[in-house]
């Protein structure tokens, strides 16, 4: 690992100057600091579009203008056991949304149709619960094989905990990537989930790595941390290799414990997203939920950063029509692609 010069006493953290400079490190193999990373979070607004131009130079490296698009299917919805605070399917939650068990086959293919059909590389197959039964690991294990049969589609399988044995299954059936988001930081998990913690998420990812199994772990922001939890997570991510980071914002939902928390403003979400890709510069940066909302009318700009998002509805929220976001990649100039290098 290479060793930053020292910024010059006349530069801030955030000087135009510097984010170029710091990008083009980064771009020689250079691996931002947390106090870096904590500078672009507390980085003044008047720094925001050099701070994405900055962040545009590192993502055009290793994504040139593609987008990858992600479409997911909420496979099973509601009736958990866990106390996530910011989840609408979890048992302290009394919000009116869809509970059902598994879909069916038909379900799940009609699922695979849609997500290839709208230009999606990957297929997100979701399951609430703590981890996986039996029954519905063995239903992954069916379908996951029917759909790359049928489709030019990569199934990524987000299915709570998982022991290193149910991981390897996955790796047999053709799973190309696992989804367990870290969430948060190690220090502020238990103020946002009780039933388990932080150190069972990292076994289940390394469970995944084990297995041969593509890392995709993010987070939520917005839900009452410091920006130096923030920055942990991001080193935590850096330090797990993680191909994939989707970066969530918080949507607070009616009847969940975090209803009516809102602390987000899009130029912070923005500053988030740079400070995601200056530390993780060759992973796949999606934006993910809450980025309609969050992010309002400067959703644009977050392309500069982030090289994905994910096509229509979240688990339980909507979100915009798919032909908004073809519009607003064609209209940012970026293309989409199912692979990462197609178009650079
Ligand atoms: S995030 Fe997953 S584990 Fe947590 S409450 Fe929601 S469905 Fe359950």
């Amino acid at each position: 690992m290479q060793v930053a010069p020292a910024l010059r006493p006349t530069q801030t953290a955030g000087s135009h100057t510097s984010w170029h400079e710091l990008a083009q490190r980064v771009l020689d193999g250079y691996s931002v600091t947390a106090d870096e990373a904590l500078a672009m979070l507390r980085s003044g607004d008047e720094e925001l579009l050099d701070l994405l131009a900055a962040a545009y130079t590192i993502r055009r490296r290793y994504f040139g203008n593609t987008v990858q698009l992600y479409f997911l299917v909420n496979a099973k919805s509601g009736l958990c056991p866990e106390d996530c605070h910011y989840c609408s399917q979890s048992k302290l939650s009394t919000a009116d949304i869809p509970r059902y068990s598994l879909m069916k086959r038909d379900m799940l293919l009609d699922g695979a149709r849609t997500a290839f059909e709208r230009g999606s590389k990957t297929y997100c197959i979701v399951i609430s619960g703590r981890g996986p039964s039996e029954t519905e690991l063995r239903a992954v294990e069916r379908i996951v094989p029917e759909i790359k049969d049928r489709y030019e589609l990569k199934v990524c399988a987000c299915l709570g905990l998982l022991t290193p044995e149910q991981a390897r299954r996955l790796k047999i059936c053709g799973v190309d990537r696992v989804n367990h988001n870290l969430n948060t930081s190690e220090s502020y998990y238990s103020e946002i989930c009780e039933t388990h913690t932080y150190r069972d998420r990292i076994e289940t990812l390394r469970a995944v790595r084990d297995a041969g199994i593509e890392v995709c772990s993010g987070g939520i922001i917005g839900m009452g941390e410091a920006d130096t939890d923030i920055v942990q997570m991001a080193l935590a991510l850096r330090d797990l290799k993680a191909e994939s980071i989707p970066l969530n914002f918080l949507h607070p939902i009616d009847d969940t414990p975090l209803a009516g928390t809102h602390r987000l403003n899009p130029r912070y979400c923005l500053k988030a997203l740079a400070m995601f890709r200056f530390v993780n510069p060759t992973s796949e940066l999606r934006i993910a939920g809450g980025r309609e909302l969050q992010l309002g009318s400067l959703q644009p700009l977050g392309l500069y950063p982030a090289n994905s998002i994910f096509l229509g509805d979240y688990l339980t929220t909507k979100g915009q029509l798919p032909q908004a976001d073809y519009d607003m990649i064609e209209q940012m100039g970026f293309v989409v692609t199912r692979g990462a290098s197609e178009a650079i």
